[in-house]
């Protein structure tokens, strides 16, 4: 049976003492026999409500930002308590197996002031997911009974919150801060900085935990660390300017502003992979429907993407590109009048920065999208060489073990490679799968659920 945490109750209780954000709570009450709570019938009430579901992200967003809440969270940390690094989908499945495995709630740390990883890049909806929207629980690609966004544990899941073949990232992100807000204290603007072994023993040995540093905010406490940093950060973070050239994330942020393609008639789309495909289709007005914006006021005409590796022609694009990103390949041939809006370009490029323009090859744009890739920020102490794969009791490697301190990596950022049997099963063909959620999920469950709990030193 759910019970609710004292956040969720809390939520639950703000969305009913508002009566215009609990509509949709009150309408699922209804359907309450098809639910296994009366709680996670009214969450997926609030879901299904796009004011109710606003205004519970505000309550949440209020809630996790509180100062004194956050210094409390801090301070209750000890040598035995569980500290997950990052807030995304991964903290939110390791926390609620964990929970649900009779644990106690794991601490959070986010260095973002949002919470929810990177599907919580942007507070209104930017980019569709991949990863096809079916019921059911966790299981692979192909396995028609399974759903691919499964949220081991979660209070609800993403099936819950809308049925659209391809789901928002909101929509994803919404379940994975239900679930951090059911089992896990979050502490937000929480970069950390370092993790070292701690060093207060009785004097003849060091203590088994391990201390963490984050910035401005000193040090913690913690028996067990568990770095859920996802894909890592833009590769050419550098390069972009944050006007005229800008990564994926602040491309996104831009999307999910106010009339977001204002003077944007030309656009620089450099790499080929789902993130630049995402920004193409931003720009190309068949991703999700940005705030304030009309083609009438905004358009843009065209768009140069260089990716060495992407078909050039429509016809091309249809036989090699997989079935979510095939409203692209259109866009890849002239309309009648001879007008062709995306061009793709089979080689590198290296934008320059002008006054009010970006440089590519003596043409000139109004913006460039930079989505090159990911590389990691270092944490001292945790550097990818001090970790080898960690295996369950079953011989499944499900996560990275440090060699010396109780920190594992889970997710993307535990970069394990294909198994054989996901080779055999086509998961390795697509080579984004690495980072799929149906891939990961059950993996970093497993981790969870099978860890024996942490002492106190
Ligand atoms: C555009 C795009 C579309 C995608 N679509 C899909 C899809 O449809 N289906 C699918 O299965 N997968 C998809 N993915 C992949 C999926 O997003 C990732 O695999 C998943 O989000 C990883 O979750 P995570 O919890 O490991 O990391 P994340 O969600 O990335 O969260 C990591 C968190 O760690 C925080 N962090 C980093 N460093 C620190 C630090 N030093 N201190 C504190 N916090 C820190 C970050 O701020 C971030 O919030 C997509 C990815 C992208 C970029």
């Amino acid at each position: 049976m759910f019970e609710p945490s004292a956040q969720i109750e809390s939520l639950l209780t703000a969305v009913a003492l508002k009566p215009p954000a609990a509509e949709g709570m009150r309408a699922m009450m209804q359907r309450e026999s098809e639910f296994p709570s009366p709680s996670q019938a009214r969450l997926t009430g609030i879901a299904l409500d796009p004011y109710g579901r606003e205004f519970a992200d505000q309550v949440m967003d209020a809630y996790w930002s509180d100062e004194t809440r956050q210094q409390n969270t801090l301070n209750s940390s000890g040598t035995d308590r569980e500290v997950i690094i990052g807030s995304g989908f991964h903290a939110a499945a390791y926390a609620a197996v964990r929970v649900l495995s009779g644990y106690p709630r794991p601490l959070v740390l986010e260095r973002n002031e949002r919470v929810g990883g990177t599907f919580a890049m942007t507070a209104r909806p930017t980019f569709y997911l991949n990863s096809r929207n079916r019921a059911g629980r966790a299981g692979l690609a192909g396995d028609q009974g399974a759903s691919l966004n499964y949220l081991p544990g979660a209070p609800i899941q993403a099936a819950n919150v809308s049925m659209v073949e391809y789901q928002t990232n909101t929509d994803m992100a919404f379940v994975i801060r239900l679930a951090l807000a059911q089992f896990a204290d979050v502490v937000t603007n929480a970069n950390v900085l370092s993790v070292a072994r701690d060093g207060t023993g009785d004097g003849t040995r060091v203590g088994t935990g391990v201390v963490i540093e984050i910035a401005d905010r000193g040090s913690l406490p913690a028996g067990r660390v568990i770095d859920a940093r996802g894909l890592g950060d833009p590769d050419d973070r550098d390069v972009a300017n944050g006007t005229t050239i800008l990564t994926f994330p602040q491309f996104m942020q831009r999307m999910a502003g106010m009339w977001p393609l204002r003077g944007v008639r030309r656009v620089a789309m450099i790499g080929g992979g789902d993130s630049a495909k995402c920004a193409v289709e931003s720009c190309l007005g068949i991703a999700p429907q940005p705030f304030m914006a009309a083609t009438a006021l905004d358009r843009v005409d065209r768009i140069d993407w260089y990716a060495d590796a992407l078909p050039t022609t429509c016809e091309a694009w249809q036989q090699n590109i997989r079935g979510r990103y095939q409203a692209i390949g259109r866009y890849l041939r002239p309309d009648r009048f001879g007008v062709r809006r995306l061009n793709v370009l089979n080689r590198r490029a290296q934008p320059v920065a002008l006054p009010g323009a970006g440089l590519i090859d003596g043409r000139t744009y109004d913006l460039v999208v930079l989505c090159t890739g990911n590389r990691e920020t270092d944490i001292d102490g945790l550097g990818l060489g001090s970790f080898e794969e960690y295996t369950t009791a079953d011989e499944n490697v499900v996560a990275l073990l440090h060699y010396n301190l109780p920190v594992f990596r889970v997710g993307p950022h535990a970069r394990l490679p294909f198994t054989r049997q996901e080779r055999e099963d086509g998961i390795a063909d697509i080579a984004a799968n690495a980072v799929s959620l149906f891939r990961t999920a059950n993996k970093t469950a497993a981790l969870a659920a099978t860890l024996r709990a942490t002492k106190r030193a």
